[in-house]
């Protein structure tokens, strides 16, 4: 991946602060110097101890082969500038199943596989309220059947279909319930893994990121784990003798206008007081992280910016067994989706062939929506993504429900986590785990408006939340891209 600046170099560019080391941030950090920014105009900051943001990879102490990807966790082939960057610093991938024939799905009190569901092998698969036809179809075929009168003649035919204009400006909830009941929008819903639809979002750009990245695209994930690609763009920074300032939380920002310089103000640690004056900002961080920051939050532009994005809760958590003993049912998979409060599970184990492991059972909770709350309770004891030992009351309701999820076929009941950790995306400074366009929104125009929110300061808003691939790293990228060519001169990476 190679990229310049335009012309003969940014010069004698200013001070740059950059505010949040997430996938925005470190890659805005990153081209800089890539493109001749000096390392002593280039500052950055992020409110953690650590940085990636939302791409979090935890390992476990008791087994160094258990790698977890609490955040991100795959790259769809679609990610042209990932996928640049997973190239340029050399990272081993490994692919990652997309099929959802081998699912494993526990609604509504049952447990079933999704080939039997497809397969007719029962009349009602469910206990919905729905037809027995509709029950047994895929949610992609579903989601085609329910919007089949917006979509566009001749469109879909490779897959994707085109919806019609006014859709765009829409509420996706109040569109899919021109066509399907409270229950059978439950259904779909409940298969998906996603209650998106039962939402109050833009239904153009919703229904886009479900056409092109929830049902199409092949995955990849980094072998060792996603952070491996934030911290390579960390050290390639340190590199050239840019480090970033953990435990940096901007509270409040004063603006300099018409060439004078802005003020950062920072609460180190928690207790300590910075304060730090630049001609440019970039704040690459999401509405939750932005929302307490004095000076920025109340701008009429940003309040704007809020009001057309909604936060989509997520929960994560880790859990790890002495053995994989899901792999001993009559249904086993590597992916569980239910209607419980854990969501939907990924399940792994790693290798003890090769003799670097103990072979130990990994599984991953992702929890969307609503039933985030059901773990808020527990969020409060432990700090986010720590592991917590067997003994924590997380441990006994993680298993309880998977028990539930994965229990028919499986032998016994089932046994204590060796340990668990969750991680509570809506808390500060994320606010959620991804974002989505608003109905009524505009996000092309929210979008511009992020990238320069004031005519008269250097201020610039970058990452997922505010990006036209929200809910993926690449959003993030795409953002900091547009950016980084139209206010500080970059070209294109090629
Ligand atoms: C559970 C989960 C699964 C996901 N799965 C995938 C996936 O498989 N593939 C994919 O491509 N994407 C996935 N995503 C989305 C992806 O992680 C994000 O889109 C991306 O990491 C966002 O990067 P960002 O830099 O825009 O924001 P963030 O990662 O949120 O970074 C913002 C940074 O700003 C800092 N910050 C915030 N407020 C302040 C403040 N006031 N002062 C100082 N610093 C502050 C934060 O600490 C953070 O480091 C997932 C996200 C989650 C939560």
């Amino acid at each position: 991946m190679s990229a310049t600046s335009r012309g003969a170099g940014p010069g004698e560019p200013g001070r740059i602060v950059i505010v949040g080391a997430g996938m925005a941030g470190l890659y805005c950090g990153w081209r800089l110097l890539k493109s001749g920014y000096p390392a002593h105009s280039l500052r950055i900051f992020d409110a953690l101890d650590r940085h990636g943001g939302r791409v979090h990879t935890v390992s476990w102490d008791g087994d160094p082969a258990v790698r977890l990807d609490l955040g991100a966790h795959v790259i769809s082939d679609g990610h042209r500038i990932a996928h640049g960057l997973v190239s340029h610093f050399g990272l081993a991938t490994a692919p990652v199943g997309t099929s959802q024939d081998t699912a494993i799905l526990h609604l509504r009190g049952r447990t079933r596989g999704e080939r039997e569901v497809r397969r007719s092998y029962f009349r009602k698969a469910f206990a919905y309220d729905a037809g027995w036809r509709w029950l047994r179809r895929s949610p992609r075929r579903m989601l085609k059947d329910a919007l089949q009168a917006h979509e566009l003649p001749g469109s879909g035919r490779g897959g994707v279909p085109a919806y019609s204009k006014e859709l765009s400006g829409q509420a996706l909830d109040a569109v899919l319930r021109q066509r399907l009941t409270a229950e059978e929008l439950r259904y779909l819903s409940d298969r998906l893994g996603y209650s998106v639809g039962e939402a109050s979002v833009n239904a153009g750009t919703t229904l886009d990121w479900l056409w092109t990245e929830m049902f199409g695209g092949r995955y990849v994930t980094i072998a060792g784990g996603m952070s491996e690609l934030t911290a390579a763009l960390a050290a390639s920074m340190s590199e050239h003798g840019v480090t970033i300032g953990t435990g940096h939380r901007l509270d409040r920002f004063e603006a300099g206008r018409d060439g004078a310089p802005s003020t950062l103000h920072f609460r180190v640690d928690g207790v300590d007081r910075r304060s730090v004056e630049t001609e440019r900002t970039i704040l690459a961080m999401p509405p939750g992280g932005l929302k307490p920051v004095e000076g920025v939050a109340d701008l009429p532009a940003v309040k704007e910016l809020f009001g057309a994005i909604t936060p989509w809760p997520l929960v994560t958590g880790g859990i790890i067994f002495d053995e994989p003993w899901w792999q001993a049912g009559k249904l086993a998979g590597d992916r569980a989706i239910s209607d419980l409060p854990i969501g939907q599970l990924f399940l792994a184990s790693t290798d003890a062939r090769a003799g670097r492991s103990t072979g130990v059972g990994v599984a991953k909770a992702y929890a969307e929506g609503q039933r985030t709350a059901y773990w808020r309770a527990f969020s409060r004891d432990a700090a986010p993504g720590k592991w917590r030992g067997p003994g924590d009351p997380l441990a006994a309701e993680v298993s309880r429900q998977m028990g539930q999820v994965l229990g028919r076929g499986v032998s016994g009941s089932v046994p204590e986590p060796l340990d668990v950790c969750l991680q509570d995306w809506q808390e500060f400074p994320f606010g959620a785990g991804f974002h989505l366009w608003s109905s009524g929104s505009h996000p092309d125009k929210a979008f511009n408006t992020a990238l320069k929110p004031m005519p008269d300061c250097e201020l610039h808003i970058c990452g997922e939340a505010w990006s036209r691939r929200q809910a993926w790293m690449e959003g993030a990228l795409e953002s900091s891209e547009a950016l980084l060519e139209r206010h500080f001169g970059l070209l294109r990476c090629k």
